[in-house]
């Protein structure tokens, strides 16, 4: 199974802020609302997205501060993505643009052809940088599968709820809007797992290891 039904991600934002926070809105249009790196929506969590320095703060300090508010260096992603990441480096941070070698950057490099998910929804992948991307962000966690899950569901749902829009026949919208309940019975329940899972710290999905 592919990693992302998402769009390609363009940073269609132009506008400049002095405080790299304020780039978290834009950021997520321009990243479909979803964490570059684990593909987790950000509508289907409690815990705030956040801004990830592709190259970290602790790296290009007093070497190249510019990069604290360059667009291009701003990632979104999921509280726990971020964590995972926090100033984790490779690279040459002296060179005219430099990147952070130890990670696909999200908007240069399609995820599809380096992940991909197995039958659990598990984030897998063949690629040697990206299998360290695995094990360094921890996207081998289960609950980035369910996380997956959620957003499956959602989409179920969203192509449904227009299939109805579309259905004509009375007899056929109503089995599909019975259809309709139930899936949204499924989701809310699969969503409360999934929230209590990611808010809680040391939670049961995200500390199981390979
Ligand atoms: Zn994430």
């Amino acid at each position: 199974m592919q990693f992302t039904n998402r769009r390609k991600i363009v940073r269609t934002f132009t506008g400049q802020f002095e405080d790299y926070s304020k780039y978290k809105e834009p950021l997520s249009n321009d990243f479909h609302h979803r964490c570059a790196y684990c593909d987790t929506l950000d509508n289907i969590i409690t815990t705030p997205f956040e801004v990830d320095h592709f190259i970290p703060r602790k790296i290009f300090k007093d070497v190249r501060d510019d990069l604290d508010c360059d667009y291009t260096n701003l990632i979104y992603c999921c509280k726990k993505c971020n964590i995972a990441k926090s100033s984790k480096f490779s690279g040459d941070i002296s060179v005219a643009n430099p990147t952070n070698e130890m990670f696909y950057d999200p908007t240069e490099q399609d995820y599809n052809d380096i992940f991909y998910r197995n039958e659990y929804g598990i984030i897998v992948s063949e690629d040697p940088k990206g299998k360290n991307m695995i094990s360094e962000l921890r996207l081998y966690r289960p609950l980035h599968a369910l996380a997956w899950l959620v957003g499956q569901t959602n989409d179920t749902i969203s192509a449904l709820e227009h299939r109805i829009e579309a259905t004509t026949d009375v007899e056929q919208k109503e089995k599909l809007n019975s259809a309709l309940n139930k899936l949204y019975k499924y989701y809310h329940k699969l969503n409360n797992i999934f929230i209590s899972n990611y808010n809680e710290k040391n939670d049961l999905l995200a500390s199981i290891n390979r």
